[in-house]
């Protein structure tokens, strides 16, 4: 999946997790299966420590979700802030993302200009998601193997090539003997 967020919708996030720089903010994103961002809906981050970490209320999880179903879309994923640090999960937020098919959109704001990066977070395994901001449509890239696939060839080819060494040893015929 490429999450699609237009200039406008990138700018929207950025002004409200900047207007909250004292503390992370957070909000869903709402739009179609394909990865499109129809909606920005920024949220209350609720955490206890909300300097570091974020959560959202649930009955406004329950919300949005209903509504989004209602117009046929769904909730694509999370956006949240880290104020001064870079746009990577940390392991609470690895800990904490209990939506498999969410993307995670993470705003840092360490450094000149803020950094934006989409993460899927699966059963603890972070892995990076194409974001796409502009007003075009992404071109859809062939993003080929992954490294799980890459890693099941490579063993398959070297299983292959010594099951076929030690087919060929056990039929070479029995060596003359030397007179
Ligand atoms: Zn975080």
């Amino acid at each position: 999946m490429i999450l699609w967020l237009t200039d406008q919708q990138a700018q929207t996030i950025i002004r409200h997790l900047q207007e909250e720089r004292h503390q992370e903010g957070c909000g869903l994103l709402i739009g179609s299966e394909d990865g499109q961002v129809i909606e920005v809906i920024p949220a209350k981050n609720v955490a206890q420590h909300p300097q570091r970490h974020y959560e959202i209320a649930h009955h406004t999880l329950v919300e949005t979700i209903t509504s989004a179903q209602k117009h046929g879309l769904e909730l694509l994923g999370f956006y949240h802030s880290h104020p001064n640090g870079d746009p990577i999960p940390s392991s609470t937020d690895v800990a904490q993302a209990n939506y498999p098919d969410a993307a995670y959109l993470i705003v840092g704001f360490a450094g000149d200009a803020p950094k934006l990066a989409a993460w899927r977070i699966r059963r603890h395994e972070v892995e990076r998601l194409q974001l796409h901001v502009g007003d075009s449509m992404p071109v859809t890239q062939d993003t080929g193997l992954s490294g799980n696939h890459k890693f099941a060839i490579i063993v398959s080819a070297i299983f292959a090539f010594v099951f076929m060494i030690v087919l060929s040893l056990s039929l070479l015929p029995p060596a003359p003997e030397i007179p």
